[in-house]
């Protein structure tokens, strides 16, 4: 019998089976996809692309143990994302900043704006756009409602099937308004993208003789936590090692409180000659009816040798999580609300007293991390799991 058995082979349960492993416990990884890296699954495709199955993925952080731990397994070349969004037929830089107002208001309203955005909150500022709408000088208000109508309205309702009024402040708050001219889609200290991909890096961080690795395998297919008897059941027999859960909720407990909602995704990926468009990214902030996607991502243009003949492209449309339906079958993003809220709290209560299954990662703990955030945390959740065991 293994020591610890985890589930899943994304960020939060790689990061936990080498600490766990090289503590000398002996790990079972089960992964039910046929490859390992989780969302963060990169390969090289016929283009010579190194395409990003579940999305594009950009590392940045100001977390020095994050970058400590991953750079074990990789090496690092410098990228820092910049994002342009098609705004009244001209593609502006978001974050929306200076340039932005520079590009779509005439020379003198365009000063005139800037300065003052620049007296009210000072020079390189970041102003969650719910923010600006409140504020009291009609001027910055009808900029605002502006940026908002332009930049936020449409794409937070595509992207979330919600008004940006009806989802949770913090989602429209991490694309903030710029009062300057910083137009780096991130501004952590640490921008850098792993040298050949974040598959190459999860097959080194998992090469370590106690992790054996189960791929294309249902957890549920072989584990079961039964909550009323406290018990967890692997392969048949009463388990009592421990449980690393890094998947949804809702599937280990058999849907008992109902089905969680989440954001899914589909990418539409295709071919193109030469360069598609200026930088990785570019969003689609306008009505579903003028586009119905929210995003293209063309990858090579955040490659360290990126092909010339050819390019991949993904165009993102998003759906509601269905894990039965003919589209938006991937969990991708939690979807806060009271009630899903409440229902992920009755699943945690629900295994309360189940003292060695542990819950990690974006989907067990049903909330959002990043790629350095989930390190952090799974690296931190080793420390006190060994400091018990
Ligand atoms: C579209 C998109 C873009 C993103 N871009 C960025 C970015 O640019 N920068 C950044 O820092 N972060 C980004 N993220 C976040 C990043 O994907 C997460 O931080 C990371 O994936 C979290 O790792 P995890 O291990 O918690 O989850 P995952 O990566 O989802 O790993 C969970 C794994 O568990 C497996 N699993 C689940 N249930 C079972 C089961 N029952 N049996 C067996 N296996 C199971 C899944 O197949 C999966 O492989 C992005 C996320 C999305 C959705």
């Amino acid at each position: 019998m293994k020591d610890a058995v985890i589930i899943g082979a994304g960020f939060a349960g790689a990061v936990t089976a080498r600490v766990l492993a090289e503590h000398g416990k002996s790990v079972l990884l089960i992964e039910k996809r046929n490859h390992i890296g989780g969302n963060a699954y990169d390969w090289l495709d016929d283009n010579g692309v190194m395409r990003h199955e579940y999305g594009p993925h950009i590392f940045h952080t100001n977390s020095s143990r994050a970058v400590e731990f991953l750079s074990r397994f990789t090496g690092w070349y410098d990228y820092e994302h910049r994002v342009l969004g098609y705004v009244q037929g001209r593609l502006v830089p978001i974050p929306f900043n200076f340039r932005s107002i520079d590009m779509l208001f005439e020379k003198e309203k365009a000063e005139h704006l800037k300065s003052v955005l620049t007296e009210a909150y000072g020079e390189d500022h970041k102003v969650p756009i719910l923010e600006l709408r409140k504020n009291k000088d009609p001027e910055i208000r009808e900029l605002a409602e502006y940026i908002f109508e332009h930049v936020f309205k449409y794409y937070t309702m595509k992207q979330w099937g919600y008004t940006a009024e009806e989802i949770d402040p913090a989602v429209t708050g991490r694309v903030p308004v710029i009062t300057g001219y910083e137009d780096r889609y991130f501004q952590d200290s640490f921008q850098k993208m792993p040298d050949q991909g974040y598959t190459a890096m999860f097959e080194k961080m998992l090469d370590h003789e106690n992790i054996e690795i189960a791929l294309n395998t249902e957890a549920m297919d072989r584990l079961s936590v039964d909550p009323e008897k406290k018990e967890v059941w692997l392969d048949g027999s009463l388990y009592q090692g421990i449980v690393v859960y890094t998947g949804l909720v809702d599937q280990l407990l058999n849907y008992r409180c109902g089905d969680l909602p989440y954001r899914s995704l589909e990418f539409t990926v295709r071919t193109e000659k030469g360069r598609f468009q200026p930088v990785t990214t570019v969003n689609y902030p306008t009505r579903a009816d003028m586009h119905p996607y929210t995003r293209i991502t063309e990858y090579k243009n955040m490659q360290k040798n990126p092909p010339k003949e050819k390019t991949t492209i993904a165009v993102e449309y998003p759906f509601a999580y269905d894990r039965n339906g003919k589209n938006g079958r991937v969990p991708y993003y939690p979807v806060f609300t009271d009630e899903s809220r409440e229902k992920y709290q009755a699943y945690v209560d629900l295994l309360a007293g189940i003292d060695n299954v542990y819950l990690l990662g974006r989907l067990a703990q049903y909330r959002y991390y990043n790629m350095d955030a989930i390190t952090e945390a799974a690296l931190a959740f080793c420390d006190q799991l060994l400091e018990n065991r």
